[in-house]
């Protein structure tokens, strides 16, 4: 008879602060048959620190679909693994999906080892509402890329929570400022855990501007949490919504228009009918 299939653990480690790897991770990352990293030499870091012996491979982005095979032989050959990334937890933002897919796939049982993660450290500490939130990683590098997502993101009313670069968060700043509105607030949360942990919520134009002026804030890992848009008065027909009707009118007859104005702001087509009629018979 074969050997029962092993555990695919899923392992969170520190996102700066050493003390926060639990019991528990350390009790598996010592006692599982190997440790799939996404980078063998950061993670030997960690290990070292906690006298963990077990044997590492790599598994990262570029290798992922290549050892997911290998690591899935290993597992129905009865090896327990433990994923984990360069920092907090495996697959936000970091590779391991790939792996987990396929092992749910093949019946091989993924135990989550839940601990840091720099998405829920930031929300949490931010002071914005965590009720309903958006997690969007990584924005685009290119502007127009980023403007486009933003554009997109404009009227979400859940709290937004992005990866930032610090090459790029100014820009990101500005852009947001832009897109969203300058008033709107934001937190920028920086080198959480870590000796320099900054924590600051101010609108995204006093934010852009002082990052700008504190190259400091220009380094190191960033989250930014920016409060969602707030919830539209589906009574109230603003500047935006009169012009998307008044463009609708020169192509649709005006109970289409209304309802289509509706569709696209929220407003409600009572609303936008009784305004649309008034704008046919000429009224501003
Ligand atoms: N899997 C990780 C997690 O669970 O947080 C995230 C990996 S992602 C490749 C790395 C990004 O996470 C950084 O660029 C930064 O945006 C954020 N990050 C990681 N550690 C952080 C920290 N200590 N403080 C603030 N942001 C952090």
């Amino acid at each position: 008879m074969s050997n029962p299939a092993g555990n695919l653990y899923i392992v969170a480690t520190p996102i700066g602060n050493l003390g926060d790897l639990s019991q528990r991770a350390l009790e598996i990352l010592q006692s599982v048959d190997l440790i799939a990293a996404e980078d063998t030499r950061h993670s030997q870091k960690l290990l070292s620190h906690f006298g963990i012996k077990t044997h590492c491979i790599a598994n990262h982005e570029h290798n992922e679909r290549e050892m997911t095979e290998k690591l899935l032989q290993r597992l129905r050959d009865g090896a327990s693994i433990a994923v984990i990334s360069d920092a907090g937890t495996p697959l936000i933002s970091d590779p391991g999906y790939h792996l987990v897919n396929q092992a749910q796939a093949h019946n091989i049982r993924v135990i989550p080892v839940p601990g840091a993660s720099a998405l829920l450290a930031a929300l949490a500490a931010a002071g914005l509402p965590t009720d309903r939130f958006s997690f969007e990683g990584f924005l685009p590098n290119k502007q127009a890329a980023r403007r486009k997502v933003l554009q997109q993101l404009r009227s979400q009313t859940a709290t937004l929570v992005f990866y930032e670069s610090p090459h790029r968060i100014l820009d990101s700043l500005r852009d947001m400022g832009e897109v969203f509105g300058r008033e709107r607030e934001a937190v920028l949360a920086r080198e959480l855990t870590k000796t320099f942990e900054t924590i600051k919520r101010d609108s995204l134009e006093n934010l852009a501007r002082w990052v700008e002026q504190d190259k400091d804030q220009q380094r190191g890992e960033i989250v930014l949490v920016v409060a969602g848009a707030a919830p539209r008065d589906p009574d109230l027909i603003d500047a935006e919504t009169e012009q998307t009707l008044n463009v609708l009118l020169n192509y649709l007859p005006v109970k289409q228009a209304a309802a289509a104005a509706a569709e696209i702001s929220g407003v409600k087509k009572n609303k936008l009918y009784a305004r649309a009629v008034e704008m046919k018979e000429g009224k501003v």
